[in-house]
């Protein structure tokens, strides 16, 4: 029998176990305490960024965005038919409307000229998603949302590292988000992250966060807060995964690489970033029209040989909770969205895959597409 091969595991080292450990001696297990500071800083540090204010995941990061832009009831948010849930729900939950479009033909990220397609009176903000560690067409967006007084957000969940010329995904909108689940690419166990250029911004931001609480009067509230602060445990641990981050970063990088090596490419499709440099999240592939009505029967044969897959994402038109929902508005064509949903699916990617599995889940995907 050969060993079960996660899709996903996060890297921990005696680095993240000690600071954790520091933590908890401490007795700072809540959301005070130096890590968090120290995370924030190397965040922003690492990255190149101006602030950087954690949470506790990465979908209330998108929510405190919402928030501290005041978008709400009234507004409409544009957003990628194609994505993680959460960035639709983080819309829908704050009230506002998900105005959802299509992606690009030959990129799985969100379409400029649908966006400008889509734009109302009540637009207020761009959610543009760097899916799959695929940076989208983020100066050609921020142009848009410039000439059309928008906010842009990046939602950076799936993308930290990825960048355009020397500026790192998370650095073009007003606000952006990131994720630090235990699937992506560093992670605190649930955590997230906001970045902003705008010194105003970051003191909204952390406002919200904690309450609504003003920042130099204890129970003097001056916003209706919320409680989305990360922990000085889940800090500590992020800390680590910032020391180890160039290790992480590359050993990702070879085994996408590897992938390539021993996938037969006649078979699979891989896309290759059309801005800028990706990062490398979740191993994704994708079948020729040849091989499309094969991907279910691919899944489930990976599983019988021990190796956990999954489809990508269902685009939010094919679910009917959102196709009925009325805080949900959809454009007219989203075929390529609906083409990348059905053709892809996900293969195990982290840093302690070994070469030999690689070379294995590769020849069992060659083997199956005949
Ligand atoms: C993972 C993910 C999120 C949500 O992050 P959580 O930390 O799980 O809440 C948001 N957007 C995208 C694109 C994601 O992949």
């Amino acid at each position: 029998m050969s060993k079960y091969i996660p899709l996903s595991k996060p890297f921990i080292t005696s680095i993240e176990k000690n600071f954790a450990k520091n933590a908890i001696d401490s007795t700072w297990i809540s959301s005070r305490g130096t890590y968090i500071t120290e995370f924030e800083n190397n965040f922003s540090k690492k990255f190149n960024f101006a602030h950087s204010v954690s949470v506790s995941n990465g979908t209330v990061a998108i929510e405190l965005a919402l928030n501290a832009l005041s978008i709400g009831p009234g507004d409409e948010v544009i957003i990628p038919n194609l994505t993680f849930a959460a960035t639709i729900n983080a819309v829908i939950n704050v009230g506002a409307t998900a105005v959802v479009v299509d992606v690009e033909e030959d990129s799985p990220t969100i379409c400029p000229l649908e966006i400008v397609k889509s734009i109302t009176t009540r637009t207020k903000a761009v959610i543009c998603v760097n899916l799959l560690g695929l940076n989208c067409n983020l100066q050609k967006i921020k142009k848009i949302c410039n000439q059309f007084n928008l906010f842009l957000i990046e939602d950076c969940a799936e993308s930290l590292g990825s960048s355009i010329g020397k500026n790192f995904s998370g650095s073009f909108g007003i606000i952006n988000t990131f994720s630090l689940f235990a699937n992506k690419i560093i992670s605190t166990g649930e955590g997230g992250m906001c970045i902003t250029n705008s010194t105003r911004l970051k003191n909204r931001l952390e406002t919200i966060k904690n309450h609504g609480m003003s920042k130099t009067k204890k129970y003097w509230h001056t916003e209706v807060g919320r409680n989305f602060r990360m922990t000085n445990i889940q800090a500590a641990i992020g800390c680590g995964q910032l020391k180890n981050y160039d290790l992480i970063f590359k050993r990702r990088e070879s085994k996408y690489k590897s992938y390539l090596k021993y996938l037969d490419l006649e078979k699979v499709i891989i896309l290759n970033p059309k801005y800028g440099n990706q990062s490398y999240w979740l191993m994704h592939i994708f079948l020729n029209n040849k091989h499309i009505n094969k991907r279910n029967a691919l899944l489930s044969f990976l599983k019988e040989n021990q190796i956990e897959s999954s489809p990508l994402f269902y685009t939010f038109d094919s679910m009917s909770l959102y196709k009925n929902h009325n805080k949900v508005i959809f454009s007219q064509n989203l075929s390529s969205s609906k083409r990348f949903s059905k053709q892809g699916l996900f293969l195990p990617l982290f840093p302690e895959l070994q070469e030999q599995d690689i070379k294995r889940i590769s020849s069992l995907v060659n083997k199956f597409l005949t």
